[in-house]
């Protein structure tokens, strides 16, 4: 078994910690000459308006999801990553990373972790449930503390 990472997998909400996620994982990925890929999941329209409004949410969802995906370049452009390599998924975060992960042959997933303490650490976050579950490495890197991170 090479100790070598071959496919690195970046997840990013899209606020501005993920640039600080990429400028980690970007060096390590260049490293191990790693494939770099960056991901960000969208929470499908029917949950929260679920069988509520008897419409077609379809061409709404479609035009979530070209949002995301320009919202996803204005994030991972300026560090060279490839349109190609850059996914916008619909689902939850973790059962979607878990997914592309296995699917691509990921090695390593990149997360970011805010410090969490007292309660809103029992109430648990987006990189622990990465981490249960996951098959392959997990890096966390450390961003600002929940509730101080500024969306864009
Ligand atoms: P946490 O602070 O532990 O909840 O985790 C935040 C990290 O989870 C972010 O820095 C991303 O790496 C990841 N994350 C959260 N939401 C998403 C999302 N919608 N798509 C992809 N990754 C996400």
């Amino acid at each position: 078994m090479s100790n070598e990472y071959h496919h690195v997998l970046v997840a990013v909400d899209l606020t501005k910690d993920s640039h600080r996620v990429l400028e980690r994982a970007i060096p390590i990925a260049r490293r191990n000459n790693a494939k770099l890929s960056v991901i960000h999941t969208l929470e499908p329209l029917g949950f929260a308006y679920g069988g509520d409004i008897p419409m077609d949410l379809t061409s709404i969802q479609d035009q979530l999801d070209e949002h995301a995906k320009s919202r996803l370049a204005e994030v991972a452009d300026p560090h060279d990553v490839p349109r190609e390599d850059q996914h916008v998924v619909v689902g939850m975060p973790d059962t979607e990373i878990h997914r592309f992960s296995k699917e691509n042959d990921v090695d390593l997933i990149v997360v970011g972790s805010h410090g969490r303490h007292g309660f809103a650490l029992l109430l648990g976050s987006t990189s622990t449930g990465v981490l249960h579950g996951a098959e392959c490495d997990v890096l966390a890197v450390r961003v600002g503390k929940a509730g101080e991170e500024t969306a864009e």
